[in-house]
């Protein structure tokens, strides 16, 4: 996969656990204003009789907030409707129609098909949100270091990480420092060498084995 796209698969996967996170900060706070029985800044929030507001269920959860968003909101809230503002946007400009469902599910299904520049675009975009929600939450990046490591392109050791919140199977290395790609004479052994781009690799191209200490 073209490393644009590996790039924007990251942040597809580090927003998403970014909503579920806000989800479960919006459930908190909503649950400890409705304790306090403040009726008159909780009664916005409430969710109709057919919702389940103690189920942590995306969907519903999400609606309900989209629906009743108004200046009584937590901040949890809002930043919730502008994720999903931004990626029902993203979603509706690469389907060319609103999307059906979740547009980040959308997003993800799509992805591999997309132009790198099509995937540049929506990454700066998520990524955008994406600390824009983490700094809320104040919580760090999906950035796990690989401190026994070395970057076989800027050749520095304990820059490279694992951005975590993919599957397994999914996840991508980065180096954190943002050496750049020279393309072809480039040592970096990214599985598609591109002039300009961030390294990015797949746990699959081998990265941690043969760059391993004593793996040279
Ligand atoms: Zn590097
Ligand atoms: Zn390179």
């Amino acid at each position: 996969m073209h490393p644009m796209l590996l790039h924007a698969h990251a942040a597809l996967h580090s927003i998403g656990i970014a909503r579920d996170r806000l989800l479960h900060a919006a459930q908190t706070a909503r649950t400890a204003w409705t304790a306090n029985d403040d009726l008159g800044t909780v009664q916005a929030w409430r969710p109709r009789e057919e919702r389940q507001p103690t189920v942590v269920r995306r969907e519903p959860i999400l609606d309900a907030v989209i629906e009743r968003s108004t200046s009584s909101t937590s901040p949890y809230e809002t930043r919730m409707v502008s994720i999903h503002e931004t990626l029902t946007w993203l979603a509706s400009a690469m389907l060319g129609e609103k999307p059906y469902g979740d547009p980040l599910d959308q997003l993800r299904y799509h992805l591999p098909r997309l132009s790198p520049d099509a995937a540049s675009n929506i990454r700066l975009w998520v990524d955008e949100q994406d600390q824009a929600a983490r700094k809320l939450l104040g919580c760090g990046d999906d950035h796990q270091l690989l401190p026994a490591i070395q970057c076989p392109a800027c050749r520095r050791a304990g820059v490279l990480a694992i951005r975590t919140s993919a599957p397994t199977e999914e996840q991508v290395v980065v180096c954190t420092v943002g050496c750049i790609c020279i393309g072809r004479q480039c040592q970096c052994r990214m599985g598609v060498p591109s002039v300009g781009i961030a390294h990015v690799w797949t746990l699959e191209e081998g990265l941690l084995r043969k760059a391993a200490p004593g793996g040279e």
